[in-house]
Formats: structure tokens, sequence, C-alpha cells
């Protein structure tokens, strides 16, 4: 068998060519295709197996690879953890190589690059591992001469590498690197080495390789620098509130959060408007996360090194707000005793952020649409004009358009904002990104107060899955604050401290069974009556069908649990004496 397959170079050889030079036809359509790959994976679940050509495969979580992933960094440090990822990727390179030399080497008239260089990059992906596109690169079989690089997006390993120890200072995705190694040395005949250059783990935009055979990386080149594992520190244990929280390529600004398709689609357009000066009009509900988005726009944009302002045009009463956004001269008005500059001029260089525009009064309407036009604007009691250069983001929770039809909106100044808008969907259109936004809020308020969050009830996470959110990720924040602060002293964050004693949402009626398992109560959705919590309180512990006794011993318990054991305490929560106390827990004890 082996000895059929063909090198590379021998390939090239059969088809009268010494040189192949390509860039960027992953889409030729040549073979194996992408769809002729995947019919080469095989699932047999009625026998447990997975199979691909003739290798069996393994469908992995990608939390269960990081994970290992995570132990291995933690119990054999950096460079070993490096060392073993890059193996494991080289076998798994190697084996797809014989695989694709084996079906498809023969007779390869046609496109040679397709055949190796694009399946290898079609693989990665079909695997689950790495969007990987083939930029650029050239082979010479007869020199033995092969540089190429790749662009690498979305890859699992600096996603999970960032998610257990936040961004990196060198590139993380080994196991690429090991695949790309073991794939190109298998099809080459002869070893080939690539190197990570950027990684989405250090915040760039995408991962990016170059390869060329062993012999031509300089000694000192091909040894990347690692860090010691001092140095990475595991999310759960960080003592500061850091707010990294990395989502597929991007150079991330460690703001907004998120991995739903409805929060990707915002994020992509905002990628796409990033890199120009376009005027952006975000449109959302209240608390959806305009300023963070906006901030996060700031950040990815060439205008990242200058000043980002931002300004609630709702929370500056109608006089004040031309004065504020446009600066005021000295004796423009009673007590103006200095000039100073407004928003605008401190925003020169940078982002401006317009909070509810449509608060705006139609005279400082009028001075924006100025702004905005020319890129001019003047102090209030000024005559001077002065020369701004702002990038202007807008935002509004109603509807614009419908203001202008109100004539409470300039039509004009409207068209000139709505250049580029981009919709923030409401949390409750992106549940998919709550858990993501618990644990990143989790992790800010912890380190915050001081507080230590080891879980969520069933009944926790199962509310804060069901719950609507009118206040949207603002709300979830809030909630979440409030629950890093008043989780019992044993870490557990259960439904009572999401939500404030009789502030239960109507929607969120929850009972304990018998089992000790939060379900949802029969009267779920039933406002509360009167006197309110405590009536529903009597209803679950009679739907629960326990006992009194068993009720009994469950408060004791629980009251014992969250004083860590101090009866006196625990006895003062129940309403008790220690005597009393003590006498119910010597007959449990007995029981
Ligand atoms: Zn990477």
């Amino acid at each position: 068998m082996s000895g059929a397959w063909l090198t590379l170079a021998e390939v090239m050889r059969q088809t009268g060519r010494s040189q192949i030079t390509s860039d960027r036809n992953w889409d030729s359509g040549a073979s194996p295709t992408l769809r002729e790959l995947f019919e080469s994976l095989k699932f047999t679940p009625e026998d447990g197996r997975i199979w691909f050509g003739d290798q069996r495969m393994l469908l992995v979580h990608a939390a269960a690879y990081g994970a290992l992933r995570q132990e291995l960094i933690s119990t054999l440090g950096l460079e070993k953890a490096r060392e073993l990822l890059m193996r494991m990727g080289h076998v798994a390179g190697t084996k797809d190589a014989a695989i694709i030399r084996n079906r498809w080497s023969h007779g390869a008239s046609g496109d040679v690059a397709s055949i190796f260089f694009n399946a290898g990059a079609r693989l990665h992906g079909l695997e689950g591992l790495v969007k990987a596109l083939p930029n650029r690169f050239t082979l010479n079989a007869d020199r033995g001469s092969y540089r190429g690089t790749f662009t690498w997006q979305g890859s699992v390993e600096a996603a999970e590498h960032v998610a257990a120890f936040g961004l990196s200072s060198v590139p993380v995705c080994w196991m690429l690197v090991g695949y790309a190694n073991g794939y190109a040395s298998s099809i080459n005949g002869m070893e080939m080495l690539y190197k990570e250059v950027e990684c989405t783990a250090m915040g760039a935009p995408c991962c990016r390789s170059i390869g060329r055979p062993a012999k031509d990386w300089a000694e000192d080149e091909s040894q990347v620098r690692f860090y010691s594992v001092a140095e990475l520190v595991p999310r759960g244990s960080r003592k500061t509130g850091s707010d990294d929280a990395h989502t597929g390529c991007g150079p991330e600004p460690q703001i907004v959060v998120g991995v739903s398709p409805a929060f990707r689609a915002a994020r992509d357009k905002l990628e796409k408007v990033a890199g120009i000066d376009a005027t952006v009009l975000l449109e959302g509900e209240s608390g959806v996360g305009k300023e963070m988005f906006t901030a996060t726009l700031h950040a990815i944009s060439p205008r990242a090194n200058g000043p980002f302002i931002a300004v609630n045009c709702a929370a500056i009463p109608d006089t004040l707000i031309e004065s504020e956004l446009f600066g005021v001269e000295r004796g423009a008005f009673t007590g103006a005793t200095i000039s100073r500059p407004g928003r605008f001029e401190r925003a020169s260089g940078g982002t401006l952020f317009l909070d509810e525009i449509s608060s705006m009064s139609v005279i400082a309407q009028g001075k924006l649409l100025r702004a905005v036009q020319e890129g001019i604007i003047e102090r209030v009691g000024g005559v001077q004009s002065i020369k701004v250069d702002v990038r202007l983001v807008a935002a509004t929770n109603v509807d614009l358009r419908k203001e202008v039809d109100a004539g409470r909106f300039r039509q004009d100044l409207y068209f000139r904002l709505n250049v580029f808008p981009i919709t923030l969907p409401p949390l409750r259109e992106r549940r998919d990104d709550i858990p993501l936004l618990m644990q990143h809020f989790v992790e800010r308020y912890s380190a915050k107060y001081g507080r230590k969050v080891e879980v969520f009830t069933t009944g926790a996470v199962d509310a804060l899955l069901r719950y609507d959110y009118p206040g949207n990720v603002r709300e979830l924040q809030n909630i979440i604050e409030r629950a890093v602060i008043s989780a019992g002293a044993d870490g557990v964050v259960d439904v009572q401290h999401l939500f404030p004693p009789g502030r239960f949402p109507p929607d969120l009626r929850y009972l304990i069974d018998a089992n000790g398992v939060f379900r949802e109560s029969e009267s779920s959705g039933k406002p509360a009556g009167e006197g309110g919590a405590p009536n529903g309180l009597v209803a679950q512990v009679l739907d629960a069908g326990l006992s009194i006794r068993q009720w009994d011993e469950r408060l004791c318990r629980e009251a014992l649990a969250r004083t860590n054991g101090n009866v006196a305490k625990a006895a003062r929560m129940l309403g008790l004496s220690r005597a009393q106390l003590n006498y119910r827990l010597r007959r449990l004890g007995e029981a």
C-alpha cells in the first residue's frame, strides 16, 4: 500500500511540472472537494464507530479537549504540553495525508495544489479544528524549496486556551501546527515545519502560519519563545476582574461577549465597518450593550489610540446639551466664566458615541448635522469654526424613522446618521450567549467583591436561561452582581439569590420536589398573590410532598450549611434558641 503512494514531488514530475504557485484557490472545485472528503466520513453509530476512509475517528467535545489541554499545561508545563499536543497533531496530519495520497494522488493530472494543500486545509475544517485558508504557496520540486502561508480562522485550540487562561503572549495553536507539519511532511516526502506567527489567542484577527522545509529555518527561528506556566493563571483563580472573552476571529477588544448567531451577525457588521470612518447608527433596546459595542468598534478601528468619548444625550438637560457637545466660550451665558471644549473637541482623533440621540433638541440637531457634514463645530457663544476629526456613532432605542415622521427628528440628520445601521439583538433573542455572559459577570463581580462563586444550581441556571430580560444584558449583569453578593457561604447560587424576595418574575415560579430538585411549579405564570412569596412558599412546601418533619430536617441542615456549622447563628436564622436547635439536631442524629 504505502509503496504505491506518491510524494508531491513525484506527482509533479509525472505531470511535468517543476513548480507550483498558488494563491487562494481553496474553492477551485478541484478534487478532492469538500463534498468528496465529507463523503469519506462515515458514521456507524450502531457499531459505535466513526470512520474517515479506513481510519477510525473520534467526535470529542471541544470543552473536553480544552479541559485535557488545560490539565496538560497545568501539570506538565507549557513546553511539555506544547510538545505533546504538537505530536498529537502530527499523528493526525500524517494519517490524513495518507488517506489523501492513497485515494487521490493517482492520475493527478489536474490541480495538484488542490489535491495536496487545499485538501489538508479542508480536512482541518472538516474535523472541526479550524477554518484553514491557504494564502499563498510556492513549491519547487527540483530545488526542494517550499514556502506556504496559511490563515486559520476560529481555531478551537485558541478559543479553549483563552477560555482557560485568558489572552496569551505567545501563539498557542500547537495541535494545528503539529497537524500542518505532519500533513505537509508526509505529502511532500520531506520534513516541513510550520510556525504560527500570529494567533487569535494573542488578540490577532486570525491565526497565521508559515511553512518551510525544516532545513530552511534558521536555528533560532524554529525556536519559538515560551513562557513559564507561572505566567499562566487559570481563569477561575484570577485576582483581577479581567474582561477578556474571546470569541472567534477578530482582535477581541475584551468587552463584548457572545457566540449566538444574532450576536455574531451584529459583531460581523461591526468588524466590517470598523476599518472605515463611516458614521454608525446602533439600534436596539435599552441595555443591549450599545456603549460596549461602540467601545469595541473604537478598539478595533484605526482610531483605537485616540479618545473614546461617550455621551448619553437623554441624561443631559436640553439647556446644556449644546455646550456639552460643542463647548462654550467665556461669557456665552451667565456662569460661563471660562472657555471649555465640548465632547466633540475632546473626541477629536477618536470616536464619539452619542446615546439616545432622539432626545436631542432640534437646535442641537442642527449643529450636529453641520458637525457630521463638514466636520466643523462652533462653541456656544463663539464665532470661530473649529475643525474636528471625529468618528461618530449614534445610538437609539426608539425607531428614528418614526421620530422623523412625527417631526421630532430632522430628516437630513437621520439620513446622515443612517449610513451604516447595526441592530443589536435583545438578550432574549440570543439566549445562547447567556451562559457565556453569566460566566463573564461572575468572574467580574467575584473579583470585585472578593466573593467566591462555586456553582449555580440547576434551578438557578434554568431560571436564567428562561427569563425574558426586559432590561437585556444590563439586567442580567445586575442579577449576577446581586447573586455574587448574596450567594451562600458555600459559594452556591440558587434561584433565591437571583431575584429579590417577592420580585420573582411571574414566569419563574419554581418549587423543590421531593428529591431536592427545582422544577417549575404548576402555578407558573400566575401573578403573585397578596403577600406573594409566603403564600407561594406554602404552596411549594405542600406541593413538594414532604412531611413537616422532613422539612424541619431540611431547614436545620440548610441553616447549618449556610452558617458553616455555627449552631448559634443557625439557631438565630431559624428563630430558635441554641438549645432548641441542638435538640433537633440530636433527634436527627438518632433518626
Ligand atoms: Zn492560533
